[in-house]
């Protein structure tokens, strides 16, 4: 069990590029205690620069297993989304990280079959790297569909106070 003091270096050590901007995403708030579960840390970074479309700082979680001292996901919340731009925005972000996931799920398969490891370890890690492909595509599809509704967004801005939509579409 690592101390609190360990899990902060490895979070310090560990402080990923925005995934916007590429700079270094600042270590988190120090009034925020990393989140220990067990074997496992979750810490929140931000970067100084970006903001997401409802204008709070761009943020990464990033999970670490203190056993091991790696950091081993990296995901965003779904607590920013409030309307059309952050549920595309975050569709978008989800797409990209389950794309991502495929070719490093590729990797970790070539890599255990390189060192002579087969059945169903491999089996599962393909498996799993077939569901994030579908993930990914999911997610583009999500994210497709969203970017329709710009559509309705753009004729509500431009004729306001044009009704309802039964008004609009009754006849
Ligand atoms: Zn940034």
């Amino acid at each position: 069990m690592a101390t609190i003091a360990e899990v902060r270096a490895l979070i310090a050590q560990h402080a990923p590029n925005c995934p916007e901007c590429n700079e270094p995403m600042r270590a988190p708030d120090p009034d925020i205690e990393p989140v220990v579960t067990g074997n496992t840390a979750r810490a929140r970074y931000v970067c100084a620069q970006c903001r997401t479309p409802s204008g709070q700082p761009r943020r990464e979680f990033v999970t670490f297993d203190t056993q091991t001292r790696s950091a081993h996901a990296v995901f965003v919340g779904t607590g920013e989304v409030t309307g059309l731009a952050t549920a595309k925005w975050y569709a978008e972000r989800m797409a990209t990280d389950m794309t991502s996931q495929v070719s490093r799920t590729e990797m970790f398969v070539a890599f255990l079959t390189t060192v002579g490891v087969t059945g169903r370890a491999v089996e599962a890690a393909a498996r799993a790297q077939e569901l994030s492909a579908a993930a990914g595509e999911a997610w583009l599809a999500a994210s497709a569909a969203l970017r329709r509704q710009d559509t309705v967004r753009e004729a509500y801005v431009a004729v306001p106070g044009a009704g309802t939509k039964q008004f609009v579409t009754s006849e």
